[in-house]
């Protein structure tokens, strides 16, 4: 079940009225009850709402209307994605009182596909982190290990999925935050390339980095999902929406004779152990007739310092915003304004993200500009370029989605740079607008996931898609550990 599809499993159950909608979403929320209080992975959840929904669902079922796959499926979305009426805290203190008035463009598709909200899910504060640790609303666990973290930023989402209490999850992936929770949950996640699905309603991050997608536990699930999300919208000025009629139709096609390229620099950090998983990976493409070829990409090694002056860069201009006058916290004593914003700020945000505004205001202040990030972002074309290269020579890259495993929590929260460093093997794909996907291929001695990912050219997404589901499909029957916790349908 678990590398099935689910999202099919339970429009099958409820099409043949074999269990309603109401009956499967309280089973969800009663899961909720028993392991939220240590997964931590929701920060909201909206009981009432997800009850009268499903409610909607079994009205429409019993009147023989036909209704879409993700309809009547419970799922939660990260904190940073708005909701009309209900708490966006971006996990942040700053936030904390903040609930929206309009839906993210994401979830009025999802509600028009009569999608069922179970509730919010925790995350870095702002989207900046590594590890779920930075949020104002306390860590979330990791199911597999709760003394580790999930991952970060969406690592509410890729814990509730992995813990069985949603059945997926939409996240943000600005560097990586989808990919790597997904990994370190032993769950898919899914980063579409730039612009095919909408960022209104995201809570800006890095807004030419930031991108929504799915985490789920199949590929097929993240298909399915993406198909209803990734819609052209005029709202958003960089949305071109998907570029195939859907991806779901072009799973099961056959990967004999792709190329399936590897680039040493994204190994170079990569434990010995992970290593070993994904050269194991690339065995099992080449039994399922893909070809495999090496490829050099001399600029990859630069992606993560241009990461990080670009991310930041634009971070602190996005957060500028809050300044406790128009919406979000504001420091209850001042004499002026200049102080209300100052203590504003200086209460509102965690460490974490009061970083990265003084680096980015670094990198964009007036005599550091040219030195750091200009040449960023003249670094940044020579990366895109170097991936339209490799494109030429591949239809695939294959990587590891992340050097380790899931760290103990607070193992990194002293040390900045250990964390940024774990991005090494995401942050290029976010550079180049490109789409990539984490899969689980296996654990290490601990029983942590470990997972692979495969990073396809721009638009390619239903390739990508493709390309996973073929490993999934051949992988299927080895032995995968899932986690004994929440929904067992
Ligand atoms: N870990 C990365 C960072 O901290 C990625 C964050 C993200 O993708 N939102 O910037």
């Amino acid at each position: 079940m678990d590398r099935m599809s689910k999202i099919s499993y339970i429009h099958d159950l409820l099409t043949k009225k074999q269990m309603s909608c109401e009956e499967i979403t309280k089973k969800y929320l009663e899961a909720i009850d028993n392991h939220n209080k240590e997964l931590n992975a929701y920060i909201t959840v909206t009981k009432d709402t997800a009850l009268e929904s499903a409610k909607r669902i079994d009205k429409k079922i019993s009147l023989g209307e036909d209704i879409s796959m993700i309809a009547g499926i419970p799922m939660t979305m990260k904190d940073n994605i708005s909701t009309k009426g209900i708490l966006t805290s971006c996990a942040s203190k700053m936030l904390s009182n903040y609930v929206p008035i309009y839906n993210a463009t994401v979830f009025d598709l999802l509600n028009d596909n009569g999608s069922i909200l179970l509730g919010k899910t925790n995350m870095d504060e702002f989207a900046m982190g590594s590890t779920s640790e930075t949020s104002y609303y306390g860590a979330t666990s990791n199911p597999h290990n709760l003394d580790c973290v999930p991952g970060g930023s969406s690592g509410g989402g890729a814990a509730a999925v992995a813990g069985n209490i949603a059945v997926y999850a939409l996240g943000s992936d600005t560097g990586g935050s989808i990919r790597q929770p997904a990994s370190f949950c032993g769950v898919v996640g899914f980063k579409p390339t730039y612009g095919t699905v909408s960022r209104y309603g995201l809570v800006a991050f890095a807004s030419s980095l930031d991108q929504i997608g799915p985490i789920t536990t199949s590929v097929e699930d993240a298909s399915i999902v993406y198909d209803v999300i990734s819609e052209y919208d005029p709202k958003d000025s960089t949305s071109r929406g998907r570029n195939q009629e859907i991806t779901f139709k072009l799973l099961k096609n056959s990967i004999k004779g792709k190329k399936i390229g590897i680039v040493d620099d994204f190994f170079e950090y990569t434990n010995e152990n992970i290593k070993g998983h994904v050269e194991q990976a690339i065995k099992v493409y080449e039994s399922i007739g893909a070809e495999i070829v090496h490829i050099k990409m001399s600029s990859i090694k630069y992606a993560l310092p241009v990461y990080y002056i670009l991310a930041c860069a634009e971070a602190s201009s996005n957060l500028g915003r809050y300044d406790g006058i128009r919406y979000g916290y504001r420091t209850p004593k001042y004499r002026n304004i200049d102080e209300m914003i100052c203590k504003t700020r200086d209460e509102g945000f965690g460490k974490e993200v009061k970083h990265r505004i003084l680096l980015g205001t670094y990198v964009l202040s007036s005599g550091y500009c040219d030195e750091y990030y200009k040449k960023a972002q003249k670094m940044r074309s020579i990366i895109i370029d170097d991936f339209k290269e490799a494109f030429k020579l591949c239809d695939a890259l294959i990587a590891p989605t992340a050097p380790k495993t899931a760290f103990t929590k607070n193992y990194i929260s002293e040390d900045p740079m250990e964390a940024y460093a774990n991005d090494v093997c995401t942050v290029p794909v976010n550079i180049a607008g490109l789409p990539a996907i984490s899969l689980p291929c296996g654990s290490d001695k601990d029983g942590l996931p470990i997972g692979i990912q495969i990073i396809g050219n721009r638009f390619c997404d239903g390739e990508v898609l493709n390309i996973a589901y073929a490993y999934e499909q051949e992988t299927k029957n080895t032995s995968f550990k899932s986690v004994d916790m929440g929904v067992r349908l």
